[in-house]
């Protein structure tokens, strides 16, 4: 496996993390799992009937919908919009970004032309500045490519049931792939800077922008009514992705994410969190990651060694990290940061 590959595997794992125990009811439609989070709140996840990648949110008010995130293809925006029917007649009249993230953001599509699309003013630069050539979109193409490719050479050497069973991923994966044919970016139609607060229908929806952290321009999504809050990938169960991060402003950020009043985290992967110490988690570990990564730039390291010498381990009962090293990406994005490089 390469480094970027373990790590993925190890994200996905660390965000198969504690569910919740707030649940009302389960809806399942063909494509998704619809938890009833509070009353005409749903927090939508795929169910592997086609590759959806990122959690969403639906919220009915008297007489619409606003959604939170379309997902990473059309085809999984139309996905979506299907389930919602299935919930309600209303009309789908606007659709929140958390963040310009190709798996969040490009099933957009999907919702047409007439849609409010609400976004951080960073989501409004980047899916408007070259978001075809964007560093971690282009990434993700190609590791969609080589999962194909390596399923269909796997598929030449196995034999009946596993080759049944291989087949079915591969055309899982084919579909995912040719779905991609269909993307085109659409960035936001109003955007924010700092807090916008939706009144209308019986709901208030407050969007608050509370620093950068796993991008520039993170949005979380809280109903202070309902006591929840959907936060995109700025915090997940486990480790974010931090390949477009600023590691060293994050733990800030979540220390804002704190001030909200809420019992629920809706996070953009993995289930719902109601363990909140889960913040105090990621957030020392960032803080960690940081000073870690600072005290090898100084001591004149390069970003590989430094990668594989960061130290930590302390984090291994609450996050998993029980061995020495740390992401090269991650680290490679702190040391141009603090470079000036990247910014
Ligand atoms: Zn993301």
């Amino acid at each position: 496996m390469t480094a970027l590959h373990k790590y993925l595997v190890a994200l996905f794992a660390s965000i198969l993390v504690p569910a919740s125990g707030l649940s009302q009811e389960v809806i399942n439609t063909d494509t998704h799992r619809l938890e009833e989070v509070a009353e005409g709140v749903y927090f939508a996840s795929g169910n592997g009937a086609l590759y959806t990648m990122s959690n969403a949110l639906i919220i009915e008010r008297d007489n619409d919908v606003v959604v939170v995130d379309s997902h990473i293809t059309p085809a999984a925006g139309r996905a979506l919009m299907n389930s919602i029917e299935v919930v309600t007649d209303k009309p789908i009249t606007t659709l929140i970004n958390s963040h310009f993230h190709y798996d969040h953001a490009n099933g957009t599509p999907a919702f047409g032309p007439n849609i409010q699309i609400i976004g951080h003013e960073y989501t409004y630069k980047k899916l408007t500045e070259e978001p075809a050539n964007e560093q971690t979109y282009r990434s993700s193409l190609l590791r969609f490519d080589n999962t194909v490719a390596n399923l269909e050479e796997r598929i030449t050497n196995a034999n009946g049931g596993e080759r049944a069973e291989l087949q079915t991923q591969l055309e899982f994966w084919r579909a995912h792939v040719r779905a991609q044919d269909e993307i085109d970016f659409v960035p936001p139609t109003v955007s924010m800077s700092d807090v916008m607060t939706l009144f209308r229908g019986g709901r208030e929806i407050q969007i608050h922008f509370l620093g950068r952290a796993h991008t520039g321009g993170d949005l979380a999504v809280f109903l202070p009514q309902e006591r929840i809050v959907f936060t995109g990938d700025m915090m997940l169960g486990g480790i974010s992705y931090l390949g477009d991060g600023y590691v060293a402003e994050w733990a800030d950020t979540l220390q804002g994410l704190k001030q909200l009043d809420f019992d629920l985290i809706l996070p953009g992967h993995g289930p719902s969190i109601a363990d909140l110490n889960r913040i105090d988690y990621v957030q020392t570990y960032y803080a960690d990651l940081t000073e870690e990564v600072r005290r090898l730039k100084s001591a004149g390291y390069s970003a590989e060694e430094a990668a594989a010498r960061a130290d930590l381990r302390q984090h291994a009962d609450t996050l998993g990290v029980d061995q020495l090293g740390a992401n090269l990406q991650a680290v490679q994005r702190m040391y141009d940061l603090i470079d000036g490089i990247a910014e």
